[in-house]
């Protein structure tokens, strides 16, 4: 139930529509569909649903915007400095993009207040710093003769950015901002079940005076407006967000026009907790870990690995706080943990609870649905697991732990058992030992690793998964050279 004290965001008022071309648009065939509210299963509005004559459409005025618009051309301090414009409208109108996101997701308000709309804020900022500091630079060539050799850096095209449901906002700003900074032009799918804030933000993006067709956002399906974002001729890089089996149809599709690719993917992240760690943090990162989101994030640590003098008192911990944990719909002022995003979703994270319990895993906190109206799932930790089972080894995206013992295991050991898994996004550990912590972090196949640190997401840090779990790096100044091409130029001074 939404508060009655809280205003309906004015985007709710009437069917979502997109943007292309810095008009707004329906779809052309009238196709739409209901965008739902997780916490009561309850329609909040229509969206549209594109399709390829939409994508079309929204890929030649960014095509326009990139040859003739003044995107590319615009002074980078101008593109830095609308950047920044749209961070503050951002932060601005932060309470209004929060109760969208957690109306459409779910998420405790609190969450989506500070974390959600902050990041994507500090994003924005973040790669507002790059758009002037994007350079080529002179190299010292060995030719004969007299030569002046230097490298120029320029923003790849038209990208399409496809973003999954799990933090809307911020992984189209961590997409967009990038892009932006480096004089591309995009086309942007949201989530189709969660388009709201992604919308609002090109209704600021409007706002701030970006000029037409250098953001679309084309709403609908995965298999119609992203695929044919992705078949597009004249897209010139995809920037995708979500699972590993689309990520893989995606680089099948794009060897039509050999599109660039970068690719973001799931996870199933181990966390090793040794007996010398702080305790009382590591039960406590560890379950935020996998409980946070309700557990829809990427890096979650979903794998535990904790050493045997110290089992108990670790999964103990852990499961108290998975009972504790308010479970509770995202506008409750005491929600701690919201629904899955969908009814779907719910019965997929259940058919892995039943999976494991019918191979022998042992629920000790949670496994159930919590029953009412929404699309809530107890906080669930799984114990006598082993890595055989399909909830150990498949990436769940829902409040899951399982939890394995270690003993005498050597580093060598260890790090096998934490790299079994086809993915290699995130890994945790958790010792005072820090000879030992960074022997274990050089035998980990992972993109991002934490010792002793619940969270460690910076802009500044490049984030991205090893086998599996993606190409490439977002964040950084990888991140944003993701987005330009490198030109080598040489000029015979003979
Ligand atoms: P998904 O792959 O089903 O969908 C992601 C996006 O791709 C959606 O916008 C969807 O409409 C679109 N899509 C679906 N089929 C498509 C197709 N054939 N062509 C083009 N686009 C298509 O993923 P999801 O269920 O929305 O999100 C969950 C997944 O995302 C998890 O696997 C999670 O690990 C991953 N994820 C990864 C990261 C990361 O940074 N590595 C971050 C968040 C989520």
């Amino acid at each position: 139930m939404i508060n009655p004290a809280v205003a309906l965001p004015a985007l709710l008022s009437q069917p979502l529509k997109m943007l292309i071309d810095g008009k707004w648009l329906a779809s052309q065939n009238g196709a739409c569909m209901d965008v739902i509210n997780p916490s009561n299963g309850q329609v909040l509005v229509q969206e549209s649903l594109g399709g390829a004559y939409e994508v079309d459409l929204a890929v030649q005025a960014a095509r326009r915007a990139f040859e003739f618009g003044p995107w590319s051309r615009m002074r980078p301090s101008e593109r830095s400095r609308m950047l920044l414009k749209l961070a503050d409208e951002l932060e601005q109108n932060g309470d209004e993009l929060a109760l969208l996101e957690t109306l459409n997701t779910g998420k405790p308000l609190k969450l989506a207040r500070a974390f959600d709309i902050g990041m994507a804020a500090e994003c924005l900022r973040y790669n507002a710093g790059w758009a002037t500091k994007l350079n080529g630079e002179t190299r010292n060539v060995s030719l004969p003769g007299d030569w002046h050799a230097y490298t120029l850096r320029e923003p790849v095209g038209v990208v399409g950015l496809i973003v999954p449901w799990n933090v809307p906002l911020a992984m189209a700003v961590s997409k967009i901002a990038p892009a932006l900074a480096a004089g591309c032009t995009v086309v942007l799918k949201p989530a189709e079940l969660t388009p709201l804030t992604a919308l609002r933000l090109g209704e600021l993006i409007q706002a701030c005076g970006l000029p037409p067709g250098v953001v679309n956002i084309v709403t609908g399906l995965g298999h119609e407006a992203g695929q044919a974002i992705v078949d597009h001729p004249g897209v010139d890089k995809i920037s995708f967000t979500g699972s590993t089996l689309v990520g893989k149809l995606i680089l099948g599709s794009a060897a039509g026009n050999l599109k660039r690719v970068a690719l973001e993917l799931g996870g199933k992240s181990p966390v090793f907790i040794f007996a010398d760690a702080d305790l009382d943090r590591a039960i406590d990162a560890a379950a935020r870990g996998i409980f946070g989101n309700t557990g829809q994030v990427c890096a979650a640590g979903s794998r535990l690995f904790v050493h045997r003098t110290v089992a108990d008192r670790v999964i103990d911990g852990i499961v108290q706080r998975a009972r504790q944990l308010r479970v509770a719909p995202g506008l409750s002022p005491d929600s701690e943990i919201g629904p899955v995003i969908s009814a779907r979703q719910r019965e997929r994270v259940m058919g892995y609870i039943n999976s494991g319990r019918a191979e022998g895993a042992e629920v000790a906190a949670g496994g159930q649905v919590v029953e009412g109206e929404g699309f809530f799932v107890q906080p669930t930790v799984l114990v006598n697991t082993h890595p055989r089972m399909k909830v150990v080894r498949e990436e769940i995206f829902g409040p899951v732990l399982s939890t394995q013992l270690f003993d005498g295991d050597s580093l060598e050991e260890l790090a096998t058992r934490g790299n079994a898994t086809d993915y290699g996004l995130s890994a945790s550990i958790w010792t005072r030992d820090l000879r030992l912590a960074h022997q274990l972090v050089r035998r980990l196949r992972a993109g991002n690793v934490r010792v002793n640190a619940a969270m460690a997401l910076d802009f500044a840090m490049p984030f991205g998964g090893y086998k599996q779990s993606g190409w490439g790096r977002e964040n950084g100044r990888e991140g944003v050279e993701a987005y330009t091409e490198l030109k080598s130029v040489a000029i015979d001074l003979n």
